[in-house]
């Protein structure tokens, strides 16, 4: 019986000095609140009629053997504690109707799933908008991932998108955090399981992450380079730095899909939400 006892901590031991398996990552899929309802032309202007949508501001959390990492962080705090028309510029509560109570905020988040915020490593941004990186100030001990260009942007935005989507106030005093500065793709813990995936175009260094899972496979969490189905059936979003880049970005995206069979889970989708969020994912 102690032989095997002795064997069985052995093969732990050797499991842990051997790093990553790939077996014990899992990914927890939550929302910042939702923004809604509005017209889906309002976000996405050649979508042929008028209909009411509410969507979801996705993040998620990754439990990784070589680390806590947090994909985007959601609206800022002030959001749920009634502070919208002080935070953001006039005009972009009344258009977004964010509807975000505090338990949805990402410090509440990981508490609930017995993390706190100190204890997250990494917090990759997808991009500088105002319901992504919300919150970056709540992580000042973490290595902040997000593209160098991404940074040029979120300082000086185009006029179209300064005190609108860009808001400067929620990471104005992030300046001096540690930022692992991406120029391209970039697989992340070097052993396939979490890959960035540059797709510039809806901001100028937005990038997604390709995720490995033991059980689920792979996924491709596409932030806001695809906000839900029907940019994919020919509706591109309204809001974009390049559309010529937004494009090529989305067919990259169609080809993981068919080439690699790898799921694509939207940044904005309100019926994939409802159908996998709130849970882990093995
Ligand atoms: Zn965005
Ligand atoms: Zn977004």
């Amino acid at each position: 019986m102690k032989a095997i006892k002795f064997f069985a901590a052995m093969l732990v031991g050797v499991a842990f000095l051997g790093g990553n398996t790939g077996s014990a990552q899992q990914l927890y899929w939550t929302s910042s609140g939702t923004f809604g309802p509005f017209n889906i032309q309002i976000l996405v202007p050649t979508y042929p009629e008028a209909r009411d949508i509410m969507v979801p501001v996705n993040m998620w959390v990754l439990d990784h053997p070589k680390g806590l990492v947090v994909y985007d962080t959601g609206n800022n705090v002030a959001i749920a504690d009634g502070q919208c028309a002080s935070h953001w510029a006039e005009g972009i509560c009344g258009l977004l109707n964010p509807s975000q109570p505090r338990d949805a905020i990402i410090d509440k988040i990981l508490e609930r799933l017995g993390y706190s915020v100190s204890d997250v490593d990494i917090v990759i941004h997808s991009h500088s908008h105002l319901d992504h990186i919300g919150n970056i100030e709540m992580f000042p001990d973490a290595i902040h991932v997000i593209q160098d260009k991404e940074l040029y942007q979120a300082w000086w935005p185009e006029s179209f998108q300064r005190n609108g989507v860009h808001v400067q106030a929620d990471y104005d005093d992030a300046r001096d955090f540690r930022y692992f500065k991406m120029d391209g793709d970039y697989d992340l813990f070097g052993d396939g399981t979490v890959k960035i995936i540059f797709t510039p175009g809806h901001t100028m260094g937005h990038q997604s992450v390709q995720i490995k899972l033991p059980e689920t496979g792979s996924v491709l969490l596409t932030q806001d380079s695809i906000w839900f189905k029907e940019n994919l059936e020919g509706h591109p979003a309204g809001l974009n730095y390049s559309v010529l880049d937004y494009n090529d970005s989305l067919e990259r995206m169609k080809m993981i899909r068919d080439v690699e069979g790898v799921p694509l889970w939207y940044g904005h989708s309100i019926q994939q939400y409802e159908a996998m969020g709130e849970r882990w994912h093995k």
